[in-house]
C-alpha cells in the first residue's frame, strides 16, 4: 500500500492507474479508522480495482472553538487497518498542501446545508463540499463512498455532484454501529466510561421513534415531543436537534409518509454526537 502527501504524486499514481484501465474508488475520511470508515473500504474494493482513501483532518470543515487539535490522529494505525481491507493508497496531505497561501476558493450546496447540522455548526458543509470537490479533483474517482452516518452530509454532496456535472456515482454505506446500538465515531474516544454509557441514549431514542412509528403514530411533533423526553431524561445529555426530514431532500414534514429520516444530534458532556435512522412506511 502507498502513502502519499502530495497532489503531484496523487495524481501520477492515478494516471498510471487509469492507464492500466482500472477502476479507481474514493473514500474521504479524518483518519483514526474505525469498523464504519473499513465498511466504507470493504464496499469501495468490491465495486472498483484499486482504492484510495483519503485521510485528512480538514480544518474548513470545523468552526471556531470546535474539536480540530484535539482531533485524534493515529497515522501508524490507520495505514495497517486500511492495508488489512485492501485499500491500495492512502492520501494524507499536510494542511499546506490542500490550502497553500492565498487559497481563495470555496463550493457551497445551498438551502440543503440550512437545517440540522448546518444550523448547528455554520460553515461546516461550506468546508465540507469544499474539500471533497477538490479530492475529486485530485483523485478523480470512477465511485466515491460516504456513511449514512453523516445523513445530511450524504445528501448535500449527491446535490453537489449532480449540480456541477461531476462524473462520478456516490454510494452510500448503512451506519456501522457497536455491538450495544452506539454508532462507531471517531470522537467516541473523548468519552468517560460514565459518558460512554449515557451516549446509548441517542440509540434508544431512535428506536423508540422507530417503533411509534412502526404502531401507527404519523404525526411528526408526537414523535419529537417523545424523543426529547427520552433524551432530556439523561443528565448527561444535551439535545441539539432532534428532527424528522423527508430522506430525499431534507424539507420539514408535519406527517410521517414514505421515506423520512430521524436525525439527532446530542452533546453527552462536552462531545457532540450525531446519529439517525431511515424509516419507510
Ligand atoms: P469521518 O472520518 O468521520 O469524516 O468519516 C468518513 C466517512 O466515514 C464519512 O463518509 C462517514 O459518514 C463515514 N462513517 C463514519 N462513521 C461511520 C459509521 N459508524 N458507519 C458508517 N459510515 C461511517
Amino acid at each position: 500500500m502507498r502513502i502519499i502527501h502530495t497532489v503531484r504524486e496523487m495524481r501520477d499514481y492515478v494516471r498510471g492507474v487509469k492507464l492500466a484501465g482500472h477502476t479507481v474508488a474514493l473514500v474521504p475520511t479524518m483518519g483514526y479508522l474505525h469498523e464504519g470508515h473499513l465498511a466504507l473500504m470493504r464496499r469501495a474494493k468490491e465495486r472498483c480495482d484499486v482504492v484510495v482513501a483519503s485521510i485528512f483532518v480538514n480544518p474548513k470543515q470545523f468552526g471556531v472553538g470546535e474539536d480540530f487539535e484535539r482531533y485524534p490522529r493515529d497515522m501508524a494505525r490507520d495505514a495497517r487497518l486500511a492495508e488489512e481491507v485492501g485499500v491500495d493508497a492512502i492520501f494524507n496531505p499536510p494542511v499546506e498542501e490542500m490550502y497553500p497561501a492565498g487559497y481563495n476558493t470555496y463550493v457551497e450546496v445551498e438551502k440543503l446545508t440550512e437545517g440540522l447540522c448546518g444550523a448547528a455548526r455554520p460553515g461546516h458543509f461550506r468546508g465540507v463540499t469544499t474539500v471533497v470537490n477538490k479530492l475529486f479533483n485530485i483523485v478523480q474517482p470512477d465511485v466515491a463512498f460516504f456513511g449514512q452516518k453523516d445523513a445530511q452530509q450524504a445528501i448535500v454532496i449527491r446535490q453537489m455532484v449532480a449540480d456541477l456535472n461531476m462524473p462520478l456515482e456516490i454510494v452510500i454505506v448503512p451506519i456501522v454501529r457497536e455491538p450495544d446500538g452506539l454508532a462507531m465515531s471517531s470522537r467516541n474516544v473523548y468519552l468517560t466510561p460514565a459518558e460512554r454509557e449515557a451516549a446509548l441514549v441517542l440509540y434508544r431514542t431512535l428506536q423508540r421513534a422507530n417503533g411509534l412509528i412502526m404502531a401507527g403514530e404519523r404525526s411528526v411533533p408526537a414523535v419529537l415531543t417523545e424523543m426529547r423526553r427520552m433524551l432530556e431524561a439523561e443528565p448527561l445529555a444535551t439535545v441539539d436537534y432532534v428532527e424528522i426530514r423527508d430522506a430525499g431532500d431534507l424539507s420539514v414534514i408535519d406527517t410521517i409518509q414514505g421515506r423520512v429520516l430521524v436525525a439527532l444530534a446530542v452533546f453527552i458532556g462536552r462531545t457532540r454526537l450525531i446519529d439517525n435512522l431511515l424509516v419507510e412506511v
